[in-house]
């Protein structure tokens, strides 16, 4: 199947070999992709192998649909700086003489979508977004940790597999004191390490990143990121090695939304966050870029951690 976004040879190369063992199944939009059963099997025993690091700290586990309300969408400021990557959902409103229009419109090649006004929804853009606003009012003096796994929707379209335009991320997010933050922070920093580098043996390594933010005004923001190493990156070589793909990102948002969601701590003052996501389809298409296609021939003590 060809695709109509552009590919470097080793993009077509590992799509057409992910494809062809089933691991993904292409749909006819770039970055969309079903999944195979063996690669579905590697997700859950990640997901397995993140509990084991994360699981004995207390987190409260949440789950939910990929969608935000758009009111917790405009409040968490993600308008504001990635526009570009929003998916919102709209519906249809009308009644019988709107909807005649409406099939009249698709059957005639018209655009439709003036149709669909209704947008109180929109794709959750990253897992922790829907914590945020469980977490308003004046923390315990523990603060709060949750474990989270969702569907993220981000619009770029690409022909590098890695780069889908939904994918999943399982996250621990901690909000508390900038001390509580600091723990979490070197806690993950390590584990993380010990998970990619000695446990699934990929060829890992950390480096301070930025998000992508729009426009002339997001270069000054994702500076600023760096500059404060707000966030870290565990990239593996997949695609490419001279721009290797991000698999895990361990992200420290400050005040920012502590500020937005009126999140405070004990003392007062406004709660600050830190959350570490895990691409589990990343993290897959890692191992099995850099292991081979058939999991049950991967190093031993890979297929151990992951109990295969
Ligand atoms: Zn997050």
């Amino acid at each position: 199947m060809s695709i109509s976004v552009p590919q470097t040879p080793a993009e077509k190369k590992f799509y057409d070999e992910l494809v062809a063992h089933k691991l993904l199944i292409p749909c006819d939009v770039p970055g969309v992709f079903g999944r195979g059963g063996v690669f579905e099997d590697v997700v859950d025993r990640l997901m397995m192998l993140i509990s084991k690091h994360g699981g004995g700290d207390g987190a409260e586990i949440q789950r939910y649909p990929p969608l935000l309300s758009r009111n917790t969408f405009v409040q968490s400021g993600y308008l504001k700086s990635f526009p570009q990557m929003i998916g919102v959902v709209h519906s249809f409103v009308g009644k019988d003489p709107e909807h005649k229009k409406l099939l009249e419109r698709v059957d005639q090649g018209e655009t439709w979508s003036d149709d669909f006004p209704h947008a109180d929804l929109v794709l959750t853009p990253a897992a922790c977004y829907p914590v945020y606003p469980q977490a308003k009012g004046t923390l315990e003096a523990k603060g709060k940790l949750v474990d989270i796994m969702s569907y993220c929707m981000r619009h770029e379209p690409s022909g590098d597999p890695a780069r889908m335009q939904m994918f999943r991320q399982r996250e621990y997010v901690r909000v508390g004191t900038p001390e509580q933050i600091d723990e979490f922070r070197e806690t993950w920093a390590k584990r993380s390490m010990t998970i990619m580098v000695e446990q699934l043996q990929l060829a890992a390594h950390r480096d301070v990143a930025n998000d992508p933010f729009f426009g002339r005004g997001g270069k000054m923001l994702a500076m600023n990121q760096r500059d404060a190493a707000l966030k870290h990156e565990i990239l593996i070589p997949i695609c490419s090695t001279e721009k290797p793909t991000a698999c895990v990102s361990i992200n420290y948002h400050q005040e920012h939304f502590g500020h937005l969601f009126e999140i405070r701590q004990p003392n007062g003052e406004y709660a600050h966050t830190s959350c570490i996501g895990f691409g589990l389809e990343r993290t897959t298409l890692a191992l099995l870029h850099t292991h081979g296609l058939a999991p049950a021939e991967w190093p031993k003590s890979v297929r151990e951690h992951l109990g295969l």
